[in-house]
């Protein structure tokens, strides 16, 4: 049966990057899929200790989903700190994943800063938290952004040695299923997921930097487009993104080494869902000063029904906090399914 899991931090305000990398995709999974959504507020503590607003934020997450499209009803919308078995599967993973795995994660070396003797072991750790949530559920399908790909193949690693560490264990304890991994079959506990990163917007940059990816907690809010800007923000941000002084090519092959002209027309592409050969079919010899505004119109119109809907929910936090609350408990009684299982597999007294 396949599963889709994925998360979102509460560490900001979500951004066109978030929408278009991860929730646009959650809400057309939902079709024909048994989908989990999770506002993971325990991650959002690498960011930052102490929090002002965490509850505010994470409210503002989940009224993104909703407003976006997800039905908290069929499907699952909840917060990761009401299901504690996220940090109890979490902690076997670290037992199972290698220092020199989270070594090398380019988002823990992005994240650290200078002095990474001075970062958090739960920055460190946070792709073996990261496993857990999506293996909690045994889930199959993960919809995410370019940038979490690292954070999948390790995801996929640990399952792996688990699975290969526990071999005998899981045989015998009869929870096993059969998968092929490569052309091999293997009997296994977790499945293979596999990442969802498609799309002509895969990794949406910097407005300010074409080399960096939009981020909640870049400092420059000129950096990003907002889910809760208005209509004069977006308009101000879009006219101020950095360009080159050419037009836009005609075709595709024109846009390499132009990482903020190519992030732009992505970013068109992905508003409009063509693809970035079709927005240069258009406007391929226009100049930015017409391409700008085109986008500016399309973003409003895309995002702006989305901000409505998320202003109108976020006045409400009692309906929002009922929402995660049922989703919680319908996350709890899948999670202890599987907990169960793996204490029993480990060897713990249950
Ligand atoms: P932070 O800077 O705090 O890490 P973030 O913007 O990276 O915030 P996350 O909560 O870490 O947001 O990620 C939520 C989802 O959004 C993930 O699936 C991630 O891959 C996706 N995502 C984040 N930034 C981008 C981006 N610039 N382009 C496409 N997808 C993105
Ligand atoms: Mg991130």
């Amino acid at each position: 049966q396949p599963l889709v899991f994925s998360g979102v931090q509460p560490t900001g305000n979500l951004h066109l990057g978030n929408y278009l990398g991860a929730i646009r995709k959650f809400v057309a999974l939902q079709e024909n899929n048994d989908c989990m959504y999770c506002v993971v507020d325990m991650h959002a503590l690498t960011a930052q200790l102490v929090h002002e607003d965490m509850r505010s934020q994470t409210r503002s997450i989940t009224a993104a989903f909703l407003a976006a499209g997800i039905d908290p009803e069929k499907h699952i919308v909840f917060n990761q700190s009401t299901v504690p078995q996220h940090a109890e599967l979490a902690w076997i993973f670290n037992c199972v994943a290698r220092i020199g795995w989270m070594n090398r994660m380019t988002q823990f070396k992005d994240k650290a800063g200078k002095d990474r003797e001075q970062a958090s072991l739960g920055l460190y750790a946070y792709p073996s938290l990261m496993a857990a949530d999506i293996l909690l559920y045994r889930a199959t399908h993960v919809p995410v952004g370019d940038d979490q790909k690292q954070h999948l193949e390790l995801t996929r690693d640990i399952a792996m040695k688990f699975n290969l560490d526990f071999m005998e264990h899981i045989r015998r304890s009869g929870y096993g299923i059969d998968i092929t991994v490569g052309d091999e079959p293997v009997h296994a506990y977790f499945p293979m997921v596999e990442p969802l990163i498609d799309g002509p917007a895969p990794r949406v940059m910097s407005l300010r930097d074409g080399t960096k990816k939009m981020s909640k907690s870049d400092a420059s809010d000129l950096s990003r487009i907002n889910l809760l800007d208005d209509e004069e923000n977006i308009s101000k941000k879009i006219r101020k993104a950095k360009t080159d002084p050419d037009g836009l090519p005609s075709e595709i092959a024109g846009l390499s080494n132009r990482p903020e002209a190519d992030n732009l027309v992505g970013i068109y592409a992905a508003l409009a869902d063509k693809s970035k050969a079709d927005v240069l079919s258009e406007f391929g010899g226009q100049q930015f000063s017409v391409f700008k505004p085109a986008l500016v119109d399309l973003a409003v119109n895309v995002l702006s029904p989305i901000t409505g809907e998320m202003r109108r929910l976020m006045a409400d936090p009692g309906h929002i906090d009922a929402i995660l609350r049922d989703g919680g408990a319908r996350a709890r009684a899948r999670a202890e399914v599987t907990m169960n299982q793996v204490r029993d597999i480990v060897g713990f007294i249950y």
